[in-house]
């Protein structure tokens, strides 16, 4: 039985996102909070309402969202994670789809897998936009969707500000107009000490701010949201399967948000903790930290397999890099115990 034959060519060369389970003793690959804002045990949901569908509209959690982030539900979509959120707005306006690398790697799966052109563009030797290169690209070939992930996973700086706003001005500024939608997806914006593009929003029609509840504490739930103007919504409303964000996951990450301060402190503690272990990282010979506005850290190491096999013999999980920057590690921030005991375990292995 043959059934590669049966696959369409661009799944059959698709190589599957990488989410193994790996058993540990203190987990750091995956760029989730090592705290979670639940108090209690038992939901403050009514189980006995799950014999329903949800919400198709989860009304009242975008409600929350649009009040936190002063902009109206109509210009608000939920989604399974942010994840789901880049799969429909790639269903709906299609390709190219143009993006930095290295980058967050759904956006390139994602394009493959819906069969349209992907455009990659090396970041320069700062990790930062060759906005030289994306206004050509912009022009010459004009891409429905780019995606700059800011904070930017793996290397986990923004870019700079007036590059990101070049490619927006550019790009809303060309016949059609706009000739591209520009997603900014703000997944770490949480962790950053840069401006969130969110007032930018009014401005440029043009522009989409992707953000996601799975990096400050809710990554069980899968909960991601898209804000853009109402017109962009309701296109990509149509193509939403309608009941994506179940009941459970609306009630407790309505329930949650409300709880602002205690995510913030949750968030305070993870900057001021990213900051510590970078500065330790920084004085260990032989890897090199890079500078950070993410909950994770991307460092140079020699022998980084070798170095990564170690970790995981003392329990320590850590992402592999390989294939995306070679030679480097990521490594999350977790508690402080943990973070130590990954410092220690990383300064014996050197
Ligand atoms: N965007 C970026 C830049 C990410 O790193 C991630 C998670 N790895 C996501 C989006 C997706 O997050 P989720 O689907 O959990 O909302």
């Amino acid at each position: 039985m043959n059934i590669q034959k049966l696959v369409k060519p661009n799944i059959r060369s698709l190589r599957a996102y990488e989410t193994k389970e790996i058993p540990c003793k203190v987990k750091l690959d995956a760029n989730e909070s090592p705290y979670s804002p639940f108090t209690f045990h038992l939901s403050p949901f009514n189980l006995a309402t799950l014999n329903r569908y949800p919400d198709p509209e989860a009304k009242n959690l975008r409600k929350l969202l649009a009040r936190e982030y002063k902009v109206k539900s109509e210009n608000i979509l939920q989604g399974n994670g942010s994840d789901e959120l880049i799969y429909y707005l790639i269903t709906t306006f299609g390709g190219p789809v143009l993006y930095p690398v290295p980058t967050f790697s759904m956006y390139g799966i994602i394009s493959q897998a819906l069969g349209e052109k992907k455009i990659e563009i090396p970041l320069d030797r700062a990790f930062d936009l060759n906005a030289e290169a994306f206004l050509k690209t912009i022009k010459k070939q004009k891409p429905k969707l780019i995606f700059l992930s800011s904070p930017n996973n793996p290397t986990g700086n923004c870019f700079s500000q007036d590059r990101i706003l070049k490619v927006i001005k550019f790009a809303s500024s060309l016949i059609p107009r706009p000739s591209s939608l520009v997603v900014v997806d703000e997944a770490y914006q949480a962790f950053s000490s840069k401006k969130s593009f969110l007032p930018f929003l009014k401005k440029y029609k043009n522009l989409i701010i992707l953000k996601t509840l799975s990096k400050i504490g809710l990554a069980g739930l899968r909960v991601g949201f898209m804000m853009a103007d109402s017109r962009i919504i309701k296109e990509v409303n149509k193509v939403r399967l309608p009941f994506n964000v179940n009941s459970l996951s609306q009630k407790i990450s309505a329930e949650t948000l409300k709880n602002r301060k205690l995510l913030q402190s949750f968030i305070k503690s993870i900057v001021s903790e990213r900051k510590k272990l970078f500065n330790e990282m920084r004085k260990i010979k032989g890897i090199k930290p890079y500078p950070s506005d993410a909950n994770f850290i991307l460092f140079k190491v020699k022998d980084a397999d070798k170095i990564y096999k170690e970790l995981l013999k003392k329990g320590i999980l850590v992402r592999n890099m390989r294939g995306v920057i070679n030679g480097c590690l990521r490594v999350t921030v977790g508690t402080p115990r943990e973070n130590a005991i990954f410092l220690k375990t990383l300064k014996q292995l050197l």
